[in-house]
């Protein structure tokens, strides 16, 4: 079988361009012993995939000069020499990138029975949708009638913290860089109070949209949002640090927040964390967001570019905020 990939052709300085990458055709081979070959439905762009392309020490190792990238999928069992799957399986895989590929069993999470498309299951009821499950009611643990603000709040773990803020029967304010993704989060996902952070002072529309102050903020994007956070913070607030996606594409140190010694007085918490450390959580989270899911309690949307050729442009549309939503690579062809 052929599949085509996308390879790193030059690690970006700076804001990634369509020039970093390249496509290629490649034959994938019959399955071997305890192999699975699978054709992709759809795979992710994750902003920390930016940080892999980088030649440096991280939690994941970088990506390397002329060979496939690698992220989340979602694909189908053409044919299998596993006793663990059968062909028609989705199976949930690292093999993004490319259209088809061969995998030993282990390699691969057999999704048994969805409950929702298989897209959701890289979004909402996926790694980004955890994310927001874990970073909100583990890291930052959540009290019911809490003040919530999260940054990139239109976004694929954004949206979702919004909405399991408002289960919790909280105030939610949220930031977003449009007016249409204004507009959805104060109409359809039921936030209290939106911004467009373009838009006037961050710190001026917390004041607004939360007068008593926050105690929960949920950073995604670091920079201006984390400082104009902290100055709104209440006592003992907690402050998951979930991303800074305002930083990916610096090319210098960024500055720190000028207000960090404002931490000591109010007793804040500041708490990095990565998804996997909850890894003892998944299947509590699919149960829950499925069944929130199904009971209209949380919706999603997605942005979604067909085919593999149009991965780099969905990559580099996190960056420009072309995504509302959790974006998405779809490879049905
Ligand atoms: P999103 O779906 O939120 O897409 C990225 C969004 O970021 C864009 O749509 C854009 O929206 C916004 N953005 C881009 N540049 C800037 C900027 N300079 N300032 C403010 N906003 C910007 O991505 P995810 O939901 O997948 O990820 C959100 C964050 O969560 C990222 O920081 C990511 O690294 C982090 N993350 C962390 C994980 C962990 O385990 N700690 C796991 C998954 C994600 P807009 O139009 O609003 O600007």
């Amino acid at each position: 079988m052929k599949s085509r990939e996308i390879q790193l052709k030059q690690r970006p300085a700076g804001m990634p361009t369509p020039a970093d990458f390249a496509i290629a055709e490649t034959d994938v081979p019959d399955p071997a012993e305890n192999q699975v070959l699978v054709h992709n439905v759809c795979m992710s762009v994750d902003p920390y995939m930016r940080g892999r392309m980088v030649d440096r020490k991280s939690y994941v190792p970088p990506f390397q000069i002329g060979e496939a990238l690698t992220g989340g999928a979602i694909g189908r069992v053409v044919s299998s020499n596993s006793d663990d799957f059968v062909e028609g399986d989705f199976v949930q895989s690292n093999y993004g990138w490319r259209e088809a590929f061969v995998a030993n069993a282990q390699e691969l999470t057999n999704l048994g029975e969805l409950k929702a498309t298989p897209s959701a299951y890289l979004g909402a009821i996926g790694m980004p949708g955890m994310t927001a499950y874990v970073g909100l009611l583990e890291v930052g643990a959540l009290k019911d009638g809490e003040t919530v603000f999260v940054s990139g709040a239109a976004g694929a773990v954004g949206s979702i913290v919004g909405q399991i803020a408002k289960l919790h029967d909280c105030r939610v304010i949220g930031s977003a860089g449009s007016a249409e993704k204004v507009a959805w989060l104060t109409g359809e996902l039921g936030f209290d109070y939106a911004f467009n952070y373009h838009d006037g002072s961050i710190l001026q529309h917390l004041r607004t949209g939360a007068p008593d102050g926050l105690d929960v903020y949920f950073d995604n994007v670091g920079g201006d949002h984390l400082e104009a956070a902290i100055f709104h913070m209440r006592q003992f607030g907690r402050l998951p640090l979930c991303g800074a996606i305002s930083q990916y594409n610096a090319t210098e140190p960024a500055p720190g927040p000028v207000n960090l010694t404002m931490a000591i007085g109010l007793g804040l918490t500041l708490r990095g964390f990565i998804v996997s450390h909850f890894n003892q959580l998944a299947g509590k989270f699919r149960s829950d967001m499925e069944s929130w899911i199904a009971d209209g309690k949380v919706s999603y949307r997605e942005t979604v570019l067909e085919g593999i050729e149009r991965a780099p442009e969905a990559f580099i549309g996190l960056f420009t905020g072309t995504n509302t939503g959790k974006m998405i690579v779809s490879l049905q062809g």
